[in-house]
């Protein structure tokens, strides 16, 4: 059902939601790791490149040094002047902030003429002639930090070291500027984790670690402490390393990156916003968009189930309820009583009800409290028959009903009648006669439809039902309808195979007794019985059939007169009932026609039997049909004469022959007073018609037909309808 539908749709529509999120999350996360390997590798080139700066600077400076110290021992003789004069006139004055040469009881001298005394230090210095670096100094002229280059060189007996002054500070030029946007920072730490110089001046001083401990944020800080020494000892060691730290600045990546000179190493920290803050705000701005988006796609696809839906319901609306009763129509029962049959047979129940001249109500009321009247008994039905039943009305003043009943089904079907043919609407109440035909479901019941044949025929019966307005479908009928269908599967080839057979049932004139002329009649052969014509003639009349049997049986008794004539030469009049179905075929004449000139016979020798009701039927043109019966030399005869409440003036009008009074006329021969055969046999002599009585069984009934001068008699009292063979008697006498 529709609103079934919906929620799967929106189910369906929120699970592709969450999927798409989900995706969304995936993709930011796996962007945020690939973006952290690759701050990473951006650091680390950052790093690799500033340890070789300053390697290479170390480097140059030392060698800087070493290349004076090597000219002062060549020439072995320390003219201070002259040495000042070369160091002022070169061009690495530019690098250093000052040159000295000290003696070994630590007096010192500088070219820029300052005298200070290092005899404190002074074993430091002259320890070996290996370059040293003394770094984190205090400059003793004007307390600047400034690290030391010094080598001490022999001079003949004497010792002076030279010293190259640099200012700490001057470091700061290899790291990059604005290093991630000034957002990171560095330090230069020696192998103690003593800061050597820091890139950014704020937070130059103290170790290493008491700086990242400043710097860490909540438990980061316990963390931290774990693993510090693992960090001093690399740094002390000389081995690269990188962690990753909570501080203040948020993540922060810590690098560190021995220059193998010196015993330093480089640090630093970036914090991850640095880096990957812009691209974060753009992964943000994505992800919200597309949040945004898909939000706009859900509602636009919630609008379109919703819409769609009402649409559906719309379909459903046309094409499984009825607009009058708002119940279901045709399409409703089959489908979900189809599924009502297959979910349990027990106590299932199909009903059909109909309410007889319901024309009349729409004249008498108005189609208006007409169709009141179908939903009210709608209403009715489901109050009755509670909410899991399944009520349609199928066709004009058809309902049917599906439902389960465990108690007393003649009760129930009584009160559904009762309340039906008293059916009250607001107040009014509404004399109304109804008929329902009623079906028990059986286990091997698997179809609808074939349950509803059932049901219906269970209503037609009730129809002709005098005592009871219900009809309850029973074994008989179901055997009666096996018969038919067998006789239908049947037909077809029992034609083929000659199966059906003539009676002829001789007919007499009254007066002389003698031979008049036959009736024939069809015997079909079948499976060693006989069976008799009205347990298949109303059939075939149903299904048509009979245009094929009667044209054959009309074939055969040409064939017979034929025979008859050359055999005993001899023309009798043999009567063939002609259906009311051949009336809607308008060359059915023309074809019998054609087959008595194929066999030679005239059409004299034919007498064609209609019935009174057929002949009367209203929509056929039955005097066309008759005259040109008789046109074509056919007589004709009424059949049944008396049961079809013809006119005078109908009969009048008609070019027939004979009258053939119907067997219950005759029967009621000495039984009443004043018979109608009288009357039907004066009428016949008012039209100049013959007449015929059958059904004639006693000679009293013969006698009294004799005295009333009708004319022909056919009855067992003479013969009973018998095999050609055996009629062929007659014909010899
Ligand atoms: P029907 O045309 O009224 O035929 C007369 C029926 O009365 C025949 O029944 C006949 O056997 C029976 N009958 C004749 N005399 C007596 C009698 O003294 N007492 C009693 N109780 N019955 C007598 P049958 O042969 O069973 O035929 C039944 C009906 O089937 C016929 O009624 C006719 O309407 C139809 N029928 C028979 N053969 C054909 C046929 O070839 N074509 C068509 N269309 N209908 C046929
Ligand atoms: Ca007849
Ligand atoms: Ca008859």
């Amino acid at each position: 059902m529709p609103v079934k539908n919906y929620k799967k749709q929106i189910i369906l529509v929120i699970i592709i939601l969450i999927l798409l999120i989900a995706i969304g999350l995936g993709y930011m996360t796996y962007m945020l790791n690939k973006i952290e390997a690759n701050t990473y590798n951006s650091i680390n080139t950052v790093v690799q490149n500033d340890t070789k700066n300053l390697k290479t600077e170390i480097i140059n400076q030392k060698a800087i040094l070493q290349s004076i110290t090597s000219y002062i021992s060549s020439v072995n003789k320390v003219e201070e002047e002259k040495i000042f004069d070369m160091y002022e006139k070169s061009d690495i004055t530019s690098q250093f902030i000052r040159m000295a040469i000290m003696t070994q009881d630590g007096k010192t001298i500088t070219n820029d003429g300052f005298k200070v005394d290092y005899s404190d230090e002074v074993k430091d210095f002259f320890r070996d002639n290996e370059i040293k670096i003394f770094d984190n100094k205090i400059s003793r002229i004007d307390g600047e930090k400034i690290n030391i280059y010094s080598q001490a060189v022999n001079v003949k007996d004497e010792k002076v070291a030279i010293l190259l002054i640099i200012s700490t500070e001057s470091y700061k030029n290899i790291f990059v500027n604005n290093i991630f946007e000034s957002k990171g920072f560095s330090y230069i730490v020696d192998n103690t984790g003593n800061i050597i110089v820091s890139a950014n001046i704020d937070r130059g001083t103290g170790t290493l670690i008491n700086n990242i401990d400043n710097m860490l944020v909540g438990n980061s800080k316990e963390k931290f402490e774990k693993n510090q020494n693992v960090i001093e000892s690399n740094i002390e060691n000389g081995i690269a390393g990188e962690r990753i730290l909570q501080t203040s600045y948020g993540k922060t990546y810590m690098v560190y990156e021995p220059i193998g000179v010196n015993g330093w190493a480089l640090v630093y920290f970036i914090p991850s916003s640095a880096i990957s803050g812009e691209i974060n705000q753009a992964l943000l701005l994505t992800f919200i968009v597309s949040i945004v988006v898909i939000l706009i796609a859900l509602i636009v696809c919630i609008y379109i189930v919703i819409s769609n839906n009402k649409k559906q319901i719309k379909l459903y609306e046309y094409a499984y309820i009825d607009p009058v009763t708002k119940k279901g129509n045709i399409y409703y029962l089959r489908k979900y009583g189809q599924e009502e049959l297959e979910k349990d047979k027990k106590n299932l129940y199909l009903a059909i009800l109909d309410v007889n001249k319901f024309k009349m109500i729409n004249k008498a009321y108005g189609y208006k409290v007409g169709d009141e009247i179908l939903f009210g008994i709608g209403v009715k039905l489901r109050e009755i028959l509670g909410d899991n039943s399944i009520i349609c009305r199928y066709s004009n003043d058809y309902f049917s009903m599906i439902f389960r009943y465990e108690n007393d089904i003649n009760a129930l079907i009584n009160t559904i009648i009762s309340n039906i043919e008293k059916l009250k609407i607001n107040d009014e109440v509404y004399d109304l006669s109804v008929n329902l035909g009623l079906y028990k479901v059986q286990e091997d019941d698997n179809n609808i439809s074939v349950i509803m044949d059932k049901a219906i025929i269970a209503h037609s019966l009730s129809k002709g039902n005098v005592f009871d307005k219900f009809y309850i479908y029973d074994e008989k009928v179901e055997k009666k309808i096996e018969f038919e269908s067998k006789i239908e599967q049947n037909m077809e080839t029992a034609l083929r195979k000659k199966e059906f057979k003539i009676y002829y049932q001789p007919k007499f004139n009254t007066k002389e007794e003698s031979l008049y002329g036959a009736e024939a009649l069809v015997r079909w052969y079948h499976d060693g019985e006989i069976i008799t014509p009205d347990k298949f003639i109303p059939l075939f009349e149903k299904n048509r059939f009979i245009l094929k049997l009667d044209l054959y049986i009309f074939e055969q008794v040409c064939k017979d007169l034929k025979m008859w004539k050359e055999k005993y030469g001899k023309n009798v009049v043999v009567s063939i009932n002609v259906s009311r179905q051949h009336f809607m075929d308008e060359h059915f004449l023309e074809r019998y026609l054609r087959i008595t000139t194929k066999y030679g016979i005239n059409p004299n020798n034919i007498d064609l039997e209609i019935t009174e009701s057929a002949a009367i039927e209203e929509g056929i043109d039955i005097l066309a049909i008759m005259k040109r019966m008789k046109e074509y030399g056919f007589l004709i005869s009424i059949d049944d004469f008396g049961t079809g409440y013809s006119s005078l003036n109908m009969l009048q009008d008609m070019p027939i022959d004979i009258l053939k009074i119907d067997k219950s006329f005759v029967d009621q021969i000495g039984k009443s007073k004043r018979n109608i055969i009288d009357y039907i046999i004066n009428i016949a002599k008012e039209l100049k018609l013959k007449t015929i009585a059958e059904g004639v069984e006693t000679k009293e009934q013969r006698d009294y037909l004799l005295e009333r001068k009708c004319d022909i008699i056919q009855g067992y009292y003479y013969e009973k309808p018998i095999k050609e063979e055996e009629f062929e008697k007659y014909l010899k006498d």
